[in-house]
């Protein structure tokens, strides 16, 4: 027996038909490639990405089709995207950052048909495109006036295609047909896909709105400086649309100075990014004196967040929102808002749980297990893989790699963590990067978090390197801010009393600088290399 109710599919069109309708005159701002900041609107995105359905469909693409884009967060690449999956294809975001030959594998094993791309990337498309087996089309996100006179591609121009074609019908596809792909960053092995449903994506960006998650409404300005090709921008250009908010993007600038200036003009309230960004923006501030206008929420994921940068933000009157998710979790997983319970605790006592990584939102469901997979308590304190499931985690990778991280309808997410009594989960560590000193785990995020709050420590990590005795022992490296005097024994002395004696790092490094992912995390396994046969003193 069923219930009466109707069967409305939940597809990704549904949400920019909605804002074209009821927020059609809301704005979409976008710092162009060309240099110019472009202004639309949702009534004009749904529009024009109904033409690429049509320009689309003039290609031969079919339901199915993979359509990838390489692209910053622009109103064209919004536009590409709706028409993509309101095409019945999926759009599959590239991340540029990756490297030439992890895009040649991506594209290849996604078998993309089109390629849209931003006119940052002509060289690199010139140069992989030799190697690109099932690309037919490419596609320039720009107008005519911007289309290189000499290149080796045959290039359509997007303007171009759009004024060809009138608006198109979406195609109809089920709920649960394919809608995106994202490509994990691939710091183990090769990149895996995760092909997004329709249905995944309208639960998430539902869930995503909601007032413990993002808080989103029509009077907000939201800035996701978090690209769309990593996890789909965490959801904002669907979350922007189904709220009805005010959609700001930086296109190809992540430069402090024109990310501080777009906040202050377009009056972004939320904005979303990496711990990386967030720290550039905190050096420009105490350097420039200067204010975030009004924004006062940012949300900040991807890796941990440092009490530091929770303490300095809150002095600027923006509160952090810390987020933990997944490439697999559409991406969101937990959200580090308060409860009742601990918004009256003292300052200090709130800081130590909003370093957490947060709750659980709904729909997401968590448990913590040992090595035999037995549950383990919620008591805060025991630790173990964290696994997760629910409607928008991945179900299994495209084309059936990775199979052991699925067991019994979980997704293991590589991950060690805590929950506790009030349903706050912490991160220990990532599974590969925890420290095993002596048969103990000592947690490389917690003594990084620590550490960055060192006098002149910008950027801190920790990795284990080999020990005779412990088997392994923390080895932290630290970036100077600019101009500040670190030493070794500067940051030691710091960190006594702030961790477990056992914990103290057997070395300190000051370097220049660290290495990153393509999705701003710290590359660990490049370090964990490099310092391979350190001999600790
Ligand atoms: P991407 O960032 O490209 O989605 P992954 O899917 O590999 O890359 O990253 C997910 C991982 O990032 C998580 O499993 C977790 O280890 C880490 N991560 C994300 N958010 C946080 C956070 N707030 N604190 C600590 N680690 C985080």
């Amino acid at each position: 027996m069923h219930g009466t109710m109707q069967d409305w599919p939940l597809v990704v069109h549904k949400i920019i038909d909605h804002a074209a309708i009821y927020h059609a005159g809301r704005e979409v701002v976008s710092l162009a490639c060309e240099g110019h900041v472009h202004r639309s609107t949702w009534a004009e995105v749904r529009g024009r990405a109904r033409r690429v359905v049509a320009a689309l469909q003039g290609l031969g693409v079919q339901p199915g089709d993979r359509v990838a884009t390489l692209a910053w967060n622009t109103w064209r690449h919004v536009e590409s995207w709706y028409g993509i999956s309101g095409a019945g294809a999926v759009a599959h975001t590239i991340n540029p950052r990756l490297f030439e030959e992890q895009i040649t594998y991506i594209a290849n094993h996604a078998e993309d048909r089109v390629l849209f791309f931003d006119l940052t990337f002509i060289k690199l498309v010139e140069k992989l495109a030799p190697q690109f087996k099932t690309i037919e089309h490419y596609v320039l996100l720009t107008d005519r006036a911007h289309m290189p006179a000499d290149t080796s591609l045959n290039l359509l121009c997007y303007e171009d295609l759009l004024a060809a074609h009138d608006e198109a019908e979406w195609v109809a596809v089920p709920e649960t047909a394919p809608a995106g792909l994202c490509y994990t960053s691939g710091t183990t092995g090769n990149p895996k896909g995760v092909q997004y449903s329709h249905r995944s994506n309208v639960l998430h960006a539902m869930a995503a709105c909601a007032t413990d998650t993002f808080g989103m409404s029509a009077k907000t300005t939201v800035l996701p400086v978090a690209p769309m090709y990593h996890a789909n921008a965490w959801s904002i250009p669907y979350t922007a649309a189904c709220a009805g908010a005010k959609l700001v993007m930086n296109g190809p600038n992540f430069d402090p100075p024109t990310l501080h200036k777009l906040i202050v003009d377009e009056g972004v309230d939320l904005a979303l990014a990496v711990p990386t960004i967030w720290l550039g923006m905190m050096q420009y501030l105490e350097k420039t004196g200067q204010g975030l206008g009004k924004l006062d929420r940012t949300a900040i994921g991807g890796s941990a967040v440092p009490r530091a940068m929770i303490e300095a933000y809150d002095k600027l009157g923006v509160k952090v929102l810390q987020l933990w998710g997944m490439t697999e979790m559409s991406p969101l997983g937990t959200v580090g808002v308060g409860l009742p319970e601990t918004d009256s605790m003292p300052y200090e006592q709130q800081l130590d749980i909003r370093i957490k990584q947060g709750r659980g939102i709904f729909g997401v469901e968590m448990k913590i297990v040992d090595d035999e997979g037995r549950e383990l308590p919620r008591d805060g304190k025991a630790f173990g893989r964290l696994l997760v499931r629910g409607p928008w985690i991945v179900g299994s990778y495209f084309k059936g790699d990775g199979a052991s991280a699925f067991e019994d309808g979980w997704f293991d997410t590589g991950d060690v963590a805590t929950l506790d009594p009030l349903g706050y989960m912490q991160i220990v560590d990532r599974a590969k990067d925890v420290i095993k000193s002596g048969g103990e785990w000592v947690s490389s995020i917690d003594l990084e978090n620590v550490a960055v709050g060192a006098p002149g420590v910008a950027e801190a990590c920790v990795i284990g390197v080999h020990h005779p005795k412990w088997d392994e022992r923390p080895l932290l490296l630290v970036v100077p801010k600019e101009g500040a005097e670190v030493t070794k024994d500067s940051v030691l002395a710091y960190l006594d009393g702030r961790i477990a004696k056992w914990w103290t790092p057997d070395d300190v490094l000051v370097v220049p600088s660290l290495p990153h992912t393509a999705t701003g995390k710290l590359l660990k396994t490049a370090l964990r290399e490099q310092y391979k046969d350190y001999k600790l003193p």
